[in-house]
């Protein structure tokens, strides 16, 4: 049902136009934010099109039918979906997919959770790229015939993550006319496709969702108590999933831990700074990856949120502060560091770490060299 998607009422009128006047394209980009929903909308798309309910007049989804059971539950011949793997080995000059029996474990799980889930991302150690070997299976695949459905439709789920190999491989399939075959591409860094690629894709863009949005679908769908919810969908900027992966943490705690870094990696103390980052991420083998990484992904995105809280508060707009309730904090802050366009940099310098640590797997000096650009940016400006 198009209720599974929050929000993005505005996207929901553009496709169900578009199927109504049966007007739909070959290949359509749904771009923006992260946690905004794209994934989920693509699932919805593919089981509106294909859903056998007549009550629905392939304009909605069921939800109950074999066909909307299979495609949400990634099973299906109809729908395919495709993500990012682990790199395959150095050794190996083969294309093929050649997964570890623990990486296959990690991602049947991970498909698991997002079958449960759409707005789940999926958090596959080393996945940094769809292989071009992806691609290749993928031709093989739109060249049979298709049994079982209305409509084939193709999910390349945060496609930027195509290497240029596979980006060149892939626009030779765009360009090969499919019949009774949809496209879609998800991504959240539009920016990194090869132009060819967009010019053939229709854009649709996502917004980013309302703290209303947010709140609602928290206390609708994971049962917190509406100023819970309300605080979170504060902190989460527009992503849901940013939100959802922020309960049952103590985000207080957390903020304390983001200013205590930030005073630290200011001080010029190195070794202070080091502690402070051993804080959230704790050396040697405790904890596995998966949450290290999170943990390190949360305390940036709060991180994030107090430097444009600064930047609000130093440029006198007040009325946008996010923590409302450390507006003394801030305000020290703002009095030793309020230049905003070391701010700015700071921000920038956030930013990179954050992208940084989904791709690395060594966290560490990712957060150090953090702690040195924020000095650099807030310090030295
Ligand atoms: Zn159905």
């Amino acid at each position: 049902m198009w209720s599974n998607v929050i929000g993005q009422s505005r996207v929901k009128r553009i496709l169900l136009n578009a199927m109504e006047l049966e007007k739909l394209p070959g290949a359509y980009l749904f771009s923006g934010p992260e946690g905004t929903g794209k994934d989920a909308m693509a699932l919805e798309v593919a089981k509106a099109i294909n859903c056998l309910n007549p009550a629905m007049k392939a304009l909605e989804s069921c939800d109950e039918c074999a066909n909307c059971l299979s495609i949400a539950g990634f099973t299906s011949s109809v729908v395919t979906f495709v993500y990012a793997l682990p790199k395959k080995s150095e050794s190996s000059d083969s294309d093929e997919i050649d997964l570890k029996d623990n990486e296959l474990e990690v991602v049947q799980e991970q498909v698991a959770a997002k079958s449960a889930d759409p707005y789940h991302n999926l958090d596959i150690p080393r996945a940094t790229a769809i292989q071009i070997g992806q691609i290749r299976e993928l031709r093989l695949a739109l060249s049979r015939t298709l049994s079982g459905g209305k409509k084939r439709v193709v999910i390349i789920s945060e496609a930027d993550m195509m290497n240029t190999q596979a980006q060149n491989a892939f626009l030779k399939t765009l360009e090969e006319p499919h019949a009774n075959t949809l496209i879609i591409l998800t991504s959240s860094n539009a920016n990194r496709f090869v132009p060819t690629i967009l010019s053939r894709c229709q854009d649709v863009r996502f917004d980013i969702l309302s703290v209303d949005e947010i709140a609602t679908a928290l206390v609708e769908r994971e049962e917190l108590p509406q100023a819970q919810a309300e605080f979170l969908a504060r902190l989460a900027a527009g992503s849901f999933s940013r939100a959802r992966a922020m309960i049952g943490e103590d985000v207080q705690e957390m903020r304390n831990q983001i200013v205590s870094f930030l005073r630290m990696g200011l001080s010029k103390s190195r070794q202070n700074a080091a502690k402070q980052i051993d804080v959230f991420l704790p050396r040697g083998g405790g904890g596995k990856f998966l949450e290290k990484r999170q943990a390190v992904e949360q305390r940036l995105t709060l991180l994030t949120l107090w430097l444009r809280d600064a930047l609000a508060m130093a440029t006198n707009a007040e009325s946008e502060i996010i923590n409302l309730d450390q507006k003394e904090d801030l305000t020290k802050f703002v009095t030793r560091f309020g230049e905003p366009r070391g701010i700015i940099a700071a921000l920038a310098a956030t930013d990179k770490a954050m992208h940084l640590t989904k791709l690395q797997l060594m966290l560490r000096p990712v957060m150090l060299q953090l702690v040195m650009e924020l000095e650099e940016a807030l310090v030295q400006a």
